[in-house]
């Protein structure tokens, strides 16, 4: 064989070896290819360099370059297209490209705290702060300071839940009122949010916790007409409400009492099935603070008059989301809760 026969039979494999490699379709098939091509006992590159020492002694050196430059070439292709095969199968193992992408679960605010926020935003607006107090509170502050006779029937086992001798989980936000008074000096102006707690069964309309929202303002000669303008100014801007109306009401730590309705949102008065025909919402219990209540928590009720009101953020929240049933409020259903998320 002449020098010229050997290098042209070298670069004849080297091109049929790669164009092999790059048609090749699996791993497996790439593997019995290198072993045809480099084999150590019977690859073809193999072959012919067993051949190398019947070429002439100064043709070897010529013929040994060519051999080498096609076992890289070939030991390239083989990488590459090894590679290549590697990337498709884990491209399709790891992620599906086409797939759509996972959404983001965000967290939100529960109905019932938004729309405590938004009254909190409200009366902070107008110079109120907020305060807070223990859900576990005594007897005294829950009742007692708050002009209730001894014979209420709010103080009944029925309807309260007592913990342990005269601590109880207090029935309203109220006793936070009696707590501010207590530690602060008038003027006094706050919003009291939190839970309340009743002996109440849990159905449609009713649960044994609720939370509630409490105001009160303390000054010296603070009338009816501040307790009106303030609390009509809060309607409009929370419902929007053109009209308000106040119905002479009965509690034992005011006096006198109101409640005020707005105008039914939804059928503008003309009565619906959210408002029972008669046009109007029952939002809040009002009035101005009783001075029993204030000489209670040492305010001189002489100098010093205020009022006061409460609500219900969850009756509220039913109301402006149209919700038939209170439960859903505490069933934490992520199918219900998403709808609020905004
Ligand atoms: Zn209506």
């Amino acid at each position: 064989m002449t020098v010229q026969d050997f290098t042209s039979a070298v670069l004849r494999l080297a091109d049929e070896g790669i164009a092999g490699v790059e048609a090749s379709r699996s791993a497996e098939e790439l593997e019995a290819l290198r072993t045809a091509l480099l084999g150590r006992k019977s690859g073809r590159l193999t072959e012919l360099m067993r051949q190398l020492p019947s070429l002439p002694p100064d043709a070897r050196r010529e013929a040994g370059a060519a051999i080498n430059r096609a076992k890289t070439a070939l030991e390239q292709a083989l990488e590459a297209r090894r590679a290549a095969l590697a990337g498709n199968g884990g491209k399709q193992a790891a992620a599906d490209l086409t797939m759509p992408a996972r959404r983001t679960w965000q967290g939100a605010k529960h109905p019932v705290t938004l729309v405590i926020e938004e009254i909190v935003d409200i009366f902070r607006d107008l110079g109120f702060t907020v305060a807070t107090g223990p859900e576990a509170e005594l007897e005294w502050y829950n009742f007692g300071a708050l002009n209730f006779p001894p014979d209420h029937p709010a103080m009944d086992m029925h309807d309260t839940l007592y913990l342990e001798g005269d601590v109880l989980l207090r029935t309203h936000t109220s006793p936070v009122q009696v707590r501010t008074l207590q530690t602060y000096p008038p003027p006094v102006r706050i919003v009291a949010p939190g839970n309340v707690y009743r002996r109440d069964f849990f159905d449609a309309s009713h649960a044994p916790m609720f939370a509630q929202i409490e105001g009160l303002a303390i000054d010296e000669g603070t009338s009816f007409v501040d307790l009106k303008a303030t609390l009509i100014h809060f309607a409009r801007r929370f419902f929007g409400a053109s009209k308000t109306r106040f119905r002479p009401s009965f509690f034992p730590f005011t006096e006198p009492s109101a409640e005020m309705d707005v105008e039914c949102g939804i059928c503008e008065g003309s009565g619906c099935a959210a408002c029972k025909n008669t046009g109007w919402m029952e939002i809040l219990g009002s009035g101005m603070v009783h001075p029993a209540v204030l000489e209670a928590c040492g305010v001189d009720s002489e100098r010093y008059s205020g009022w006061a009101f409460g609500m219900g953020p969850g009756r509220i929240a039913m109301v402006r989301h149209d919700i038939p049933d209170i439960r859903l409020l505490y069933d934490s259903d992520i199918r219900f809760l998403e709808q609020f998320v905004r």
